[in-house]
């Protein structure tokens, strides 16, 4: 298949472009588009078939749900059964945005897009893009990042190009993801709001609303500590192809230890690669540093952990050491996805 790439911008929409972009959408085809969190790899949520060829494209094992995407309050009454009162404080607060709530679905949705589930989860993202492209598809889309299964999420077009060129019909370019990690996923089907996957919007953040968040267990502490509630949580995820170990303890004792672990790499005749922050990364000796940022500023470093995973796969690096993340506010986002990309290795020095 031929993919064909276009470049938006957000400030200055090409209408003809988002209007070509929405047939495709109805007819069933698929479009990787931006969104703030990460690119989604977009079909018709309501088109079992379509969600078929997404989950073909990633590579994706069909029992982990995709997330419908909304352009607007209106369309949500038609793919849920009921919509609790936790959800319309919830949306009043953070929608459009980086936050999906899960409710029991509607009929209509399709067992493909839920991937066999009566629930359905739901989000409307607030980049501009992408509220051009749901509108013009009908109103209903359904996105996993725009990855391979497995990879870590595209935050740039040319990350979607390299895991999608040939296996979609079209690819949106609209610059660099603003948040970098996936949306906030809380779910509203039982009794209170249960936090499943971490994200920019906080538990904090979800408590202004609802009164008490439970955190779903598997969050932090992996997969070892039960069935997970959300399906895709039972997946490796956001692997690099190397061997990633993340370094735990006082700043001095990370950057000795990271460093003496180097050495043994190097006499090995390995290729190494450590992610640290502004403060740290000319004090370590490996073959590749990147830096995610200053420590303090958690934006930057959400926002650049997946691009840096996919550099040191292209320099082919075989180990990499990763500074650790204090795991509070938008941190717990950070940490579970450092977390699960090094397979919970942890080293605490
Ligand atoms: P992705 O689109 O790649 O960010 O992954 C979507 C994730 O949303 C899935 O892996 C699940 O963890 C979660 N999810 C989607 N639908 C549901 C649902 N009905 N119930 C629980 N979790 C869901
Ligand atoms: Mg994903």
């Amino acid at each position: 298949m031929k993919t064909k790439i276009v470049r938006i911008e957000e400030e200055n929409i090409d209408r003809q472009a988002i209007r070509e972009a929405g047939e495709i959408l109805k007819a069933g085809g698929l479009v990787a588009f931006p969104t703030e969190t990460v690119y989604g790899l977009g079909g018709d949520a309501l088109n079992g078939a379509s969600s078929g060829k997404i989950y073909r494209a990633k590579g994706r094992p069909s029992d982990n749900p995709l997330i419908i995407h909304i352009a607007g309050m209106d369309y949500l009454p038609h793919i849920v059964k009921k919509i609790p009162e936790a959800a319309y404080k919830l949306a009043g607060l953070y929608w459009p945005g980086p936050l999906t709530m899960i409710f029991e679905k509607a009929d209509c949705v399709p067992l493909e897009t839920t991937g066999g589930l009566g629930t359905v989860a739901v989000r409307m993202p607030s980049n501009a893009i992408a509220r051009a492209l749901i509108e013009a598809a009908g109103g209903y889309v359904a996105a996993p990042s725009a990855n391979l299964s497995g990879r870590p999420s595209p935050t740039l077009a040319r990350h979607v190009i390299e895991d999608m060129d040939g296996r979609i019909d079209m690819i949106i370019d609209g610059g660099e993801a603003d948040i970098g990690l996936e949306s906030t996923i809380v779910d509203l089907t039982g009794n209170g709001a249960v936090l499943l996957r971490p994200g920019f919007i906080t538990r904090e953040m979800l408590e202004e609303a609802v009164k008490e968040v439970a955190v779903d267990q598997t969050i932090l502490e992996g997969e070892a500590a039960g069935a997970p509630k959300a399906p895709g949580m039972k997946y490796r995820h956001y692997a690099p192809r190397g061997n990633l170990v993340i370094v735990e303890g006082a700043q001095d004792k990370v950057i000795g230890g990271i460093n003496s672990r180097l050495k043994d790499h190097r006499q090995a005749g390995e290729k190494t690669g450590v992610i640290a922050t502004d403060e740290t990364a000319a004090l370590y000796r490996a073959d590749s540093v990147k830096s995610l940022g200053l420590r303090r500023d958690e934006m930057a470093i959400a926002k650049h952990l997946f691009r840096i995973l996919r550099e040191f796969d292209e320099e082919e690096v075989q180990f990499m050491y990763a500074e650790s993340f204090e795991a509070t506010g938008m941190g717990q986002a950070i940490m579970n996805r450092l977390l699960k990309a090094a397979g919970h290795q942890v080293v605490q020095l």
